[in-house]
C-alpha cells in the first residue's frame, strides 16, 4: 500500500496512539517511519525527573525506549531533538519535516489533532506536519526528491478526545497486531501508568468497531481497535 509516515511530538506518542496502525503496515511489508520531533524530555518524563536524572540522561533514556518500541513494531525512527515544553514552531523545523516527506513519499500520514488544550506541543507538531506536507507538494520547493502527491492525513486519538474536538470516523481493527502494540508500550517504563489505560482504550474501541461493522462480519469479542479522524475528504468512486 506504500509507506506510512507518523509525525509524533514526543517519544511515546506514536506508541499509545498509533502502534497498531504501524504494526499493521509493517506486517504487510510496507515501510513505516516514525518522526519524533522531540524526546518528550521535559513534558512527558515526570518519573525520570522525580528520580533526579539530568536532562541529557532523560533524553537518552527516552531515545533508547522509543527506539526499542519502534523496533518491536518493525518501524524506522528518527529524532529531530527540537526540544519540548515548549516545542517551538520554526521554519527550519518545518523544512526538516518537509525533507522527510520528500524522502519517505508516504502513502498515509498520521499525526496529532490540531487542538489540545492540555498540551500545546501536540497541536504545534500537527501544524508543522501539515505545513511541511503542503511545502513538500510544491514543485518549486527547494528540497531533494520529487514533489509529494496528496497522502491522506489521519489524526490519531489524543488523551482526552472530547476536549480536542476528536470525533472518531475511522475505527481500525488492530486485533492481529495488538500483542506487538502491548510489547511496544512495555518498552516505555517511563510512562508505565499508560500501559493499562491504552489497553483498555483499545478494548473499548474494539467494542465500537464490532458494533459499527455489524453482525455479518462476525468479529470476535476480543477485537481491539484504534480510532482515527480524517482531515481531508475520502476520495472514492463508490460509497461504501
Ligand atoms: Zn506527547
Amino acid at each position: 500500500m506504500g509507506s506510512l509516515l507518523v509525525v509524533s511530538a514526543h517519544a511515546g506518542d506514536f506508541v499509545w496512539r498509533a502502534a497498531g496502525a504501524i504494526a499493521l503496515a509493517t506486517s504487510r511489508g510496507d515501510r513505516a517511519k516514525v518522526l519524533c520531533l522531540t524526546y518528550g524530555e521535559r513534558g512527558e518524563s515526570a518519573k525520570a525527573w522525580r528520580e533526579g536524572r539530568t536532562l541529557e540522561e532523560i533524553k537518552e533514556l527516552r531515545r533508547v525506549e522509543a527506539s526499542a518500541a519502534a523496533e518491536v513494531l518493525g518501524a524506522e525512527i528518527e529524532f529531530l531533538d527540537a526540544g519540548d515544553y515548549p516545542l517551538l514552531e520554526t521554519p527550519e523545523l518545518v523544512d526538516r519535516i518537509a525533507r522527510v516527506y520528500r524522502e519517505v513519499e508516504p502513502a498515509v500520514v498520521l499525526t496529532h489533532p490540531t487542538e489540545d488544550p492540555y498540551n500545546q506541543d501536540h497541536p504545534a507538531a500537527a501544524r508543522m506536519a501539515l505545513h511541511a506536507r503542503v511545502l513538500a507538494q510544491a514543485a518549486g520547493y527547494d528540497a531533494p526528491g520529487e514533489p509529494l502527491g496528496a497522502p491522506p492525513v489521519f489524526f490519531f486519538e489524543p488523551h482526552q478526545p472530547e476536549q480536542c474536538g476528536f470525533r472518531p470516523d475511522v475505527l481500525l481493527d488492530i486485533t492481529p497486531v495488538f500483542d506487538a502494540k502491548r510489547k511496544a508500550m512495555e518498552c516505555l517504563p517511563a510512562q508505565q501508568h499508560m500501559w493499562e489505560y491504552y489497553t483498555d482504550l483499545a478494548r473499548r474501541r474494539g467494542v465500537q468497531l464490532r458494533r459499527n461493522a455489524g453482525p455479518n462480519l462476525g468479529l470476535p469479542h476480543t477485537t481491539m481497535g484504534e480510532a482515527y479522524m480524517r482531515l481531508y475528504p475520502q476520495v472514492t468512486g463508490t460509497l461504501s
